[in-house]
């Protein structure tokens, strides 16, 4: 195979399978077919990497047409935001904290006041959101955090790094401003969770198009050495806690169903049987979404003692 690691470079890939076209990105309708591309892995540094990707020019025009309430999420429901802002408001000492892809400021705004409170934003809309909430605007795009001439005591990105062509090149950038007893936070899907390991190239997370890599453990410790950081992981979750009993057990049979006999869930859907009925054969293939699944990993980042 004549494909190499867009992150570290090596060759020794094996390839997952296909992922699905999509007909929608980032929440917005598309007029036409978003190649889907397949799902690899590198047997190198761990990262599971959708490919071919959209041109960078592409992938901006895409994110620019999007609904800009596409990721608006209100903070109970958020696991990794809550222990990520009792770890930062423990220091009991004022903090310079970033937040990549902060949106409206959301995360931001729920940490103690006493903070400095920095924010990453592309999308306009959000960030003039955020900016409306006290939270100063330094960069538009992850690659950004690089930039910055003061260092930072806590770099936070949640359900940023699948949005990346290589997350080893940003968790570098961050790990270049981080002060020496300060944290880099990352909340992203797992390969490791037993859901995905069961579906496979057919999981709903990297059906997503907007996602591009997918991260481990195994990538973590990989990555942490290569940026010369440390890592540990600080939580698995589900990126809906608050699904009911009666929706995980949908979204896990509806995704065992399309595990097990894919023609058949595929057949149902076009007939207009159970609760997600389909027009097309490709929207009939797509794959089950499945949030309630304990498929997210909170990792941290450190600078060695
Ligand atoms: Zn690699």
């Amino acid at each position: 195979m004549d494909i190499t690691c867009r992150s570290c470079g090596h060759a020794d890939i094996t390839e997952i399978g296909p992922l699905p076209p999509a007909l929608s990105f980032a929440g917005t309708p598309l007029d036409e077919w978003l190649p889907g591309g397949k799902l690899y892995v590198c047997r190198t540094c761990h990262l599971y990497f959708r490919h071919p990707i959209p041109s960078e020019d592409k992938l901006n025009s895409l994110y620019a047409a999007a609904h800009a309430d596409a990721w608006s999420y209100e903070s109970k429901q958020r696991a990794d935001w809550r222990i990520v802002r009792e770890h930062i408001d423990a220091s009991h000492q004022p903090s310079r904290v970033v937040d990549i892809g902060c949106y409206d400021g959301a995360f931001l705004t729920g940490l103690d006041a006493q903070h400095e409170r920095l924010g990453i934003e592309v999308n306009e809309t959000a960030a003039r959101a955020a900016a409306s909430r006290g939270i100063s605007i330094v960069g538009k795009r992850a690659s950004d955090i690089g930039t910055l001439a003061r260092k930072v005591d806590y770099i936070t990105a949640f359900d940023v790094v699948e949005h990346l062509p290589d997350p080893l090149a940003f968790l570098r950038s961050a790990g270049s401003v981080l002060s020496s007893d300060g944290a880099i936070f990352i909340a992203t899907g797992s390969t490791d969770a037993r859901s995905w390991r069961l579906m496979q190239h057919r999981y709903w997370y990297c059906a997503n198009p907007e996602h591009l890599s997918f991260v481990n453990e195994a990538w973590a410790r990989y990555a942490a050495d290569a940026a010369g950081l440390h890592a540990r992981v600080v939580a698995r979750y589900a990126h809906d806690a608050d699904a009911g009993l009666t929706q995980r057990a949908s979204q896990f049979s509806r995704n065992l169903l399309a595990k097990l006999a894919p023609g058949f869930a595929a057949w149902m859907r076009l007939r207009g049987i159970g609760d997600k009925p389909a027009d097309t054969p490709e929207q009939a293939a797509y794959p089950p979404y499945w949030a309630s699944a304990r498929d997210h990993i909170l990792l941290e980042f450190t600078l060695p003692e």
